[in-house]
């Protein structure tokens, strides 16, 4: 049984990448999201040196201000990677204004759009207007709900709305996860991914440690639990999801 870390910020984390790799031989290969300039480029090099690593390239949310200093760097290096992201917005943290966060978002989905790749979107406490710039966009159909803790209304919505993929991290293992483990059960396998986000939001019984690769497999049996479906089966639909999406 061989897994996908579909979201894995391997050049955030404070081991090397190699390492975290090697601790992972259940983990067949990995995503790495840029989050801005800097580590889209780290992501990209580590995409050279390892088989087992799938990069993008974006802006995050938080750093979205940095949108028009960055953005043609980026589009320079979007055609190199295999999606754009990760992108989105967040009105909990809130470090960029949010007129500035959505005008990079709804930039970048054109920009996924236009080079025919998915999207990888963050979202925190804004899913009205994340739902308005992804319908508005025509851009559903390439988008990834990465780290989706949005309630069964919300995910019923972004289902109709026909997005890719809702991928699944440590909060459907938490003990406090119910919201999510509610609207993971409305969502069909065939549209799941599984991630770790490492190095943040480890699973029990590792949470508030840094996150790392070989944990997937905690969130694949939690999905597992929540859908009555074996963990073998789970680990073989999500990962045909993400070869899929960002191997096709
Ligand atoms: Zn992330």
């Amino acid at each position: 049984m061989t897994w996908v870390d579909a979201h894995c910020h391997l050049q955030l984390a404070g081991e090397p990448a190699d390492e975290l790799l090697r601790r992972a031989p259940d983990v067949d290969w990995v995503v790495v999201p840029g989050i801005d300039l800097a580590t889209s480029r780290q992501a990209l090099a580590l995409a050279e040196t390892s088989d087992r690593v799938v990069a993008t390239t974006g802006l995050h949310p938080h750093d979205a201000s940095s949108w028009t200093a960055e953005r043609d760097d980026l589009a320079a290096l979007a055609p190199l990677g295999a999606a754009i992201g990760e992108i989105g917005l967040d009105y909990y943290r809130d470090l960029s204004p949010r007129e500035d966060q959505r005008r990079a978002f709804a930039d970048q989905l054109r920009l996924a759009a236009d080079l025919d790749l998915p999207a990888v979107v963050h979202c925190r406490d804004a899913f009205a207007d994340l739902y308005e710039i992804i319908d508005e966009t025509d851009t559903a159909d390439r988008v990834v709900l990465h780290c989706w803790t949005g309630g069964p209304r919300w995910t019923k919505r972004f289902l109709a709305l026909g997005v890719a993929a809702f991928s699944f991290a440590g909060p459907v293992a938490f003990e406090t996860g119910d919201t999510v483990r509610r609207a993971a059960r409305i969502v069909p396998p065939e549209l799941a991914t599984v991630e770790t986000d490492t190095p943040y939001l480890s699973p029990p019984p590792y949470r508030g440690e840094p996150n790392e690769p070989a944990r997937v497999a905690i969130v694949g049996s939690a999905l597992a639990d929540v859908w009555g479906l074996p963990v073998e089966a789970v680990a073989a639909v999500t990962s045909e999801n993400a070869t899929r999406i960002y191997r096709p």
